[in-house]
């Protein structure tokens, strides 16, 4: 087994290491202050650099990277911020990656160009007030007419909503219960009868927006239609490409949070001496430091092994479960090391601490991931509804 990057891997991560310290750590404080996404000029500079869209087909005007190399880039990012990563996780990791999938030749044309220009986010509309979890129990519905589709319903909690161009809208498509009734249109702002809800007021992840999504007898026309009835097989596969994004989101704040508190630890004196020099300092950093590699190495295989086409469920479901876990447990002991001033804005910990939380709320709860693992072991799947 190969654990070495290449060295283009390894320049880009060092290059993207740096742009993140000069470019988003400064602002980072401030964004989570005014919750609000990250400047222009920052995500001017991610395009600059080829990391929008880098995984996207090159025909289309992406990168052709693979997964790995999207993920070392999101992990450098969301060390300081996971906000200052989000253009690089929706562009690579996103539901654009189900157009790329399973759209037609034309609604790959139409939009992923779009979106490695930087001109167009897509988010994903899946959440329903009784469909969370059990996700298959949603309730927008698509009927058939003439040249299209009339969508109603309402998601909640879609990240980017209101801010993102377009939105993957899971549906139902019939009157067959579960999940073969499922499949998602794409729906673009301004389609009439599309209208957006109030925008959350989150714990932490403040400056990525949040809000429900109200369908109103919407009209959407043929060619938006991305996964017929039938395919929500198809949407989860790829969905466990966005777990990948989401594990590696916080691996990212655990790293950070780990440099922070081991930078802090050996400045901060107490008794005539750095902390640092304290062994229960010093077993709380080991702890930290071989949570976050373990982490690490779970998300890069799970990258590692997509190279087929997907990451395979058990491995994206187990980087996301353990590199959530870390992220809070890490932070979590990061504040502990910093005494009273973790407890401050003056410090990035409690923005750490406070984003660690949405992670593993976000893309599937940590029970849901459990489930899902316990189901490859034992060989059988584990119907929720008997
Ligand atoms: C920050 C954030 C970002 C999000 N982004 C998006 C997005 O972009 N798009 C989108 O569509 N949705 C998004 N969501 C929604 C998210 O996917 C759901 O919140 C999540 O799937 C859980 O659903 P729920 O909140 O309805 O919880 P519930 O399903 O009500 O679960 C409540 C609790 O019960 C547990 N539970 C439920 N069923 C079982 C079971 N069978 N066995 C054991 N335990 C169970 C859960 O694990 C959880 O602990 C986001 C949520 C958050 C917080």
């Amino acid at each position: 087994m190969d654990f070495q990057l290449s060295e283009e891997q390894r320049l880009l991560q060092q290059t993207v290491r740096e742009f993140a310290d000069r470019e988003c750590k400064p602002l980072a404080a401030q964004w989570d202050r005014d919750a609000r996404v990250p400047d222009d000029d920052v995500v001017r500079k991610m395009l600059g650099m080829g990391l929008v869209g880098m995984c996207l087909p090159q025909q289309y005007g992406g990168g052709g990277q693979d997964l790995l190399t999207a993920i070392i880039c999101i992990e450098q990012l969301a060390r300081i911020s996971p906000l200052c990563a989000a253009p690089v996780f929706e562009s690579n990791v996103g539901p654009v990656r189900v157009i790329e999938h399973f759209g037609t030749p034309e609604q790959r044309q139409r939009f992923i160009p779009r979106v490695c220009r930087g001109e167009m986010q897509i988010s994903v509309g899946m959440t329903e007030a009784e469909a969370g979890s059990a996700l298959t129990d949603l309730r927008t519905r698509a009927v058939k007419v003439d040249g299209g589709w009339r969508l109603s319903g309402r998601k909640v909690f879609c990240t980017g909503g209101g801010h993102s161009e377009a939105y993957m809208v899971y549906c139902r498509f019939n009157d067959v219960a579960g999940a073969k009734g499922i499949g998602a249109l794409v729906v673009e702002k301004g389609t009439p009868g599309f209208s957006f809800g109030k925008q959350e007021q989150f714990m932490g992840m403040r400056g990525f927006p949040s809000c429900d999504l109200i369908f109103e007898d919407c009209l959407i026309p043929d060619e938006n239609l991305v996964v017929a009835a039938g395919g929500f097989g198809s949407l989860m596969q790829c969905f466990d490409v966005e777990r990948c994004g989401n594990a590696t989101m916080a691996l990212g704040i655990a790293t950070g949070a780990l440099e922070v508190a081991a930078a802090y630890a050996m400045e901060r004196q107490t008794f005539k001496k750095p902390i640092a020099e304290r062994q229960a300092i010093q077993m709380m950093i080991a702890d930290m430091a071989t949570r976050v590699d373990a982490a690490r190495l779970l998300v890069y295989r799970a990258a590692v092994g997509s190279q087929s086409g997907f990451p395979s469920i058990r491995e994206s479901s187990m980087a996301k479960v353990f590199a959530n876990e870390t992220a809070k447990a890490v932070t979590d002991m990061a504040m502990e090391i910093l005494g009273g001033y973790g407890y401050t804005a003056e410090f990035p910990i409690e923005r750490m601490l406070r984003d660690s939380r949405g992670w593993p709320l976000a893309g599937g709860t940590l029970q849901i991931q459990k489930i899902l693992i316990a189901a490859t072991v034992f060989g059988r799947t584990f119907d929720q509804r008997k």
